[in-house]
């Protein structure tokens, strides 16, 4: 195997040759959770990818993970209906106690539990992370959790909800960061008994929810790491989510660009193969360099990471530079393909749809560039 992953991504683009776009169009137009692709990837172990191998899982590095998520967008998949895991599982790993990583990381790897919702966001705080006004209260051997979050994806379609809940008033603690903890959320067991789960329509099919918590009681051994020090173990796993959501990106771009290159040399009007006019040339070329420009972020992001250097700096670039490559790809080819861009048989509507997202989720453009600005260059803070 090279360090290109090239097995596993010829491995993961047979998989994902069995989910061609009529099965994405139908799912679509349902807006329902593509469980038969999901299970395909679990079984293969995709999901597992980064859980150790004395927990059953492949033990593999991150970017073996941005490999098997970039080929799936490169095929014209959805990896957002499942990339949580990917990225969630760190906080478990890093700071779970060897009870909970004994229970839990095992039955992860297998399949039997799917850890695919991540409960930070709530309607009121947003991006103001430290703000959010979930509670969880201590009491006896449990906590009772009250208050609500959204943009829950995939929580109708998790056992394990990772929840970041304030366990300690703002006002009572010294550092702004403290008070915060993380939960391990048994979501099969909270349905009904404290925990509603309410969908979202949104523009894509993305199985996004919005969840109240009403005096959910969740057994104190399923806090993770210490108490009130939950910002900083969710904060440790952005860096990886980060560069994770850039690598699919990136495949979206891949696919966009592969799709507007054939189409523009395939297509003739006026005689020639509108591909030979340098106006169609110019937007799908462009879209290439930016790809591959920020290719080459994501991939010194992953060289940092598992080199064990600070990478902020390098996997917010990456992240942003890959969302806005993958958008110019989309528009490129929107543009390429005239009329039929618009129709959704293309799946390029489909897809365009989906990466857009990428600019806003798991954190917007703004706020990266806010981080560049203060903690890159030194400029004053603005918030
Ligand atoms: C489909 C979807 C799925 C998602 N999945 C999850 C999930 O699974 N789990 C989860 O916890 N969250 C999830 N999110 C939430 C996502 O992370 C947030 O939407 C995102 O972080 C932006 O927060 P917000 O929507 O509250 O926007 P706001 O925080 O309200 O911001 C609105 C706009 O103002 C800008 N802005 C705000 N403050 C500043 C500032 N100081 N300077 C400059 N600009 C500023 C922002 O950049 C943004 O453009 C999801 C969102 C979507 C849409």
């Amino acid at each position: 195997m090279t360090h290109d992953y090239t097995q596993i991504r010829e491995e993961v683009a047979k998989l994902c040759q069995q989910f061609p776009g009529d099965y994405w169009r139908a799912k679509d137009k349902l807006r329902a959770y593509p469980t038969e692709f999901v299970d395909a990837l679990g079984n293969a172990g995709y999901l597992a990818a980064l859980i150790p191998e004395d927990y059953g899982g492949a033990g593999l590095p991150i970017s073996a993970a941005a490999a098997i998520l970039e080929e799936v967008q490169k095929q014209g998949c959805n990896g957002g209906a499942c990339h949580a895991q990917m990225y969630i599982m760190g906080t478990l790993l890093r700071h779970g106690s060897e009870a909970q990583k004994a229970s839990y990381l095992p039955r992860i790897a297998s399949g039997e539990l799917r850890l695919q919702a991540f409960g930070v966001t709530e309607p009121t705080s947003g991006t103001d992370t430290l703000s959010l006004k979930t509670t969880a209260k201590r009491d006896g051997d449990h906590y009772i959790v009250n208050g609500q979050k959204i943009w829950t994806s995939r929580a109708e379609h998790s056992d394990l909800m990772l929840l970041l809940a304030r366990t300690t008033p703002r006002e009572h603690v010294s550092k702004r960061t403290d008070g915060l903890s993380v939960f391990l959320v048994d979501m099969k067991a909270a349905v009904g008994n404290g925990l509603t789960i309410r969908p979202i329509e949104t523009m894509m099919n993305h199985s996004t929810t919005e969840v109240f918590f009403d005096q959910l009681a969740v057994p104190a051994a399923n806090l993770i790491g210490e108490e009130g020090q939950g910002f900083k173990y969710i904060l440790s796993g952005m860096n990886a989510e980060r560069l994770l959501i850039a690598a699919e990106c990136i495949g979206d771009a891949k696919w966009f660009i592969e799709k507007a290159s054939a189409y523009a040399k395939e297509r003739v009007l006026f005689n020639r193969p509108i591909g030979q006019n340098q106006g169609v040339q110019f937007p799908i070329a462009r879209a290439y360099a930016q790809m591959r420009a920020a290719e080459l972020m994501v991939s010194e992001g992953l060289r940092k990471y598992e080199a064990g250097e600070p990478v902020g700096e390098e996997a917010n670039m990456a992240k942003m530079l890959a969302a806005e490559a993958s958008w110019a790809a989309g528009e490129a080819c929107i543009q390429t393909h005239g009329g039929f861009g618009f129709a959704a048989e293309y799946d390029i509507e489909r897809k365009f749809r989906e990466t857009r997202l990428y600019q806003v989720a798991p954190i917007s453009t703004n706020m990266i560039l806010s981080f560049i600005a203060e903690h890159v260059l030194g400029l004053p803070r603005s918030y």
